[in-house]
């Protein structure tokens, strides 16, 4: 059976992964074997998630009636229903529903109605508390297929701790990245000189490393030395895969989902008040703004060495008009030109402009030119991919370290 459940926690607390990693644990103390506990990442632009939009799906062989009393039973137990916007979702199938449903919720939105049709359609077990929302993700979960997967193993804290401020060593975590990357990625960011893996909000998770497997997220899990952690979970996942993105087109565009997008940079980047960087794409007669916000960091001197004329691939999401970029091919940087007033040829000195649109004069001689001296910049902008450093990288942005893209 699959097992799906979503939208148990809140601001204040809780950790949906937290709770699978829990029911885990209960499955098997009533002797059902879990094949494999998966992480999804949904739409990162749906507005009720609470953090990352994440769900979980669990492999089990086992009495499906049982087990979804017991995770019923635990979702009653932890789920914070305090909150507004916490409207949990449990989901047991005996078989996997349509898959095209998770491709829906993981890269654009989904309506309650039609998670409850497919589950109808399925034959599938489900509850949903309050406005039932979170059957959107459990179902996700459940019709997932993973053309791509990297590995997470997250490290919980023993519950007493919950909400209190976090020990993990630091430089233990830089050690590990160290020993493990590219094989594991986003322990902490090297050039930012920042941890990336230690959340700062009251949620159950002590830290979390990813991987490409679940041997390289062991590897570097056990040089990190913290609290004494409770208990840990290995997922496999679609972090770092890109599955959030779609080929696009500007001009067409939608609201909230991700792209891929060609065009060609139409103006030099601007940095504004807050230093956030941005340029135009355009493709034909069409143009879109691109963003890369200031917590972007290092990623904002790429992107200021753009010029007009460059070829470029952006990648992102597409709110407000714009797309703010998670990473980017230069495929061609263009030519960049400087004009500058043409030498006299009798003199040798630089000509001045003699008004606007009237050319060029000698103050010594008098000589006119209407040619300017035309002069190429040497470009120090390679062609090639560049991406967010991991302190903003978001969970489904596949690194360049996993490969480049197609
Ligand atoms: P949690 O740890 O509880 O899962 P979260 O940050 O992952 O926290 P949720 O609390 O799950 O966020 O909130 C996301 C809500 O949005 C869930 O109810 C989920 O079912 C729903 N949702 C997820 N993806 C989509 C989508 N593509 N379209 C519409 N709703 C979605």
């Amino acid at each position: 059976m699959l097992i799906g459940i979503d939208d148990t926690d809140s601001p204040q607390g809780m950790c949906t992964t937290y709770l699978g990693a829990v029911l885990v644990r209960r499955l098997i103390r009533e002797h059902m074997r879990v094949r494999e506990a998966r992480l999804v990442r949904l739409n990162p632009n749906v507005t009720f998630k609470t953090r990352g939009n994440a769900a979980i799906m669990l492999d089990v062989e086992g009495d499906p009636d049982r087990a979804f009393a017991i995770a019923c039973a635990l979702v009653e137990e932890l789920a914070d229903f305090t909150c507004e916007n916490t409207n949990p979702g449990v989901v047991v199938a005996d078989r996997q529903p349509d898959p095209a449903f998770y491709e829906k919720a993981v890269k654009d939105f989904c309506e309650i109605d039609d998670a409850v049709r497919i589950l109808d359609q399925a034959g599938a077990r489900y509850r949903g508390w309050k406005n039932r929302r979170g059957l959107i993700g459990a179902t996700a979960a459940v019709s997932s297929e993973l053309a791509d997967k990297t590995s997470e193993i997250l490290v919980y804290r023993e519950p007493h701790r919950f909400g209190t401020p976090r020990s993990v060593d630091r430089a233990s975590l830089f050690a590990a990245e160290e020993t493990t990357f590219p094989h594991t990625w986003d322990t902490v960011d090297r050039v930012n000189n920042v941890v990336v893996c230690v959340p700062h909000t009251p949620d159950p998770v002590l830290f979390g490393i990813r991987g490409e497997s679940p041997q390289w997220v062991m590897a570097a899990r056990q040089m990190i030395r913290s609290e004494p952690p409770g208990i840990e979970q290995i997922w496999v996942t679609n972090q770092g895969t890109d599955a959030h993105l779609t080929d696009g087109d500007i001009g067409s565009l939608r609201e909230g989902l991700s792209y891929r997008v060609h065009g060609i940079v139409e103006n030099e980047p601007e940095t504004g008040t807050g230093g956030h960087t941005s340029f135009t794409i355009q493709d034909g007669d069409r143009a879109v703004r691109c963003m890369a916000y200031e917590p972007t960091k290092n990623f904002r001197q790429i992107v200021r060495q753009l010029r007009p004329g460059d070829t470029v691939i952006a990648c992102g999401s597409y709110k407000k008009g714009s797309i703010n970029l998670e990473k980017m091919n230069v495929v061609a940087p263009g030519k960049s030109v400087t004009m500058r007033p043409p030498v006299c040829t009798a003199c040798s000195k630089r000509m001045t402009s003699d008004g606007k649109g009237k050319g060029w004069k000698c103050k010594k001689c008098g000589a006119r030119s209407g040619v300017p001296d035309v002069e190429e910049i040497i470009r120090t902008l390679k062609p090639g991919w560049y991406e967010v450093p991991p302190t903003a990288r978001r969970h489904l942005a596949k690194p360049l370290c996993r490969g480049l893209p197609e």
